[in-house]
């Protein structure tokens, strides 16, 4: 029997459900394994928030030539609004000049995280670089961003859940979740 996965409670609202989802994620996989050539493929997820959706996203995908790195970046703390400013905390391990590279992002707000790190990954001449985000926010965007992939588009409303954290709480919900006002302290 499949374990019972935590699911919206009392402080949050369910936007997204969990099968909702799972059904978006295998599209985005088929449309990835449709576009690129049976050459590796370098999956560069960010911290913490994507690391749901690139676990899902990579198993959908059908080649077993996925190399799967990781980024940290800091813009939020335990607040709801962007700084900002931007931090690389981990950086690649890997080089990654002439490789196909996706960059596998939680949600796109601002755009100023993301644009940050494609000018730092495209001064390392990847063969190609393309962003797949589950989430984006477009209202929200103050720096440009070009995501090849986008799961869903969601108005301009905190979401946690999936990944998504709030003051680090909250990742673990299987469903995309609006916070009410109960939840934030
Ligand atoms: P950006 O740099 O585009 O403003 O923000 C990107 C990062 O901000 C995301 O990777 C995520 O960590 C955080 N973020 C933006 N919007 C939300 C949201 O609605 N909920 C959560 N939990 N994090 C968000």
């Amino acid at each position: 029997m499949l374990p019972q996965t935590l699911t919206a409670g009392p402080r949050t609202r369910i936007l997204i459900a969990a099968e909702q989802i799972q059904q978006r994620v295998r599209e985005l996989a088929s449309q990835i394994d449709a576009d690129y050539t049976q050459d590796p493929l370098y999956v560069v997820s960010v911290l913490k928030g994507a690391f749901i959706f690139v676990a899902d996203l990579c198993r959908a995908l059908k080649r077993p030539n996925v190399r799967i790195e990781f980024m940290a970046i800091s813009s939020y703390g335990s607040e709801k609004t962007t700084s900002g400013q931007v931090k690389l905390t981990r950086d690649l391990d890997v080089n990654i000049e002439g490789q196909n590279v996706l960059i596998v992002e939680d949600i796109v707000d601002s755009g100023i995280t993301l644009n940050y790190l494609t000018r730092l990954l495209r001064q390392r001449h990847p063969r190609s670089l393309e962003i797949v985000t589950l989430l984006d926010k477009p209202e929200r965007r103050i720096q440009p961003v070009s995501v090849k992939y986008i799961g869903f588009q969601i108005p301009d409303e905190f979401v946690v859940g999936y990944g998504l954290d709030y003051a680090e709480d909250y990742r673990n919900l299987s469903d995309i979740c609006v916070l009410s006002e109960a939840g934030i302290r």
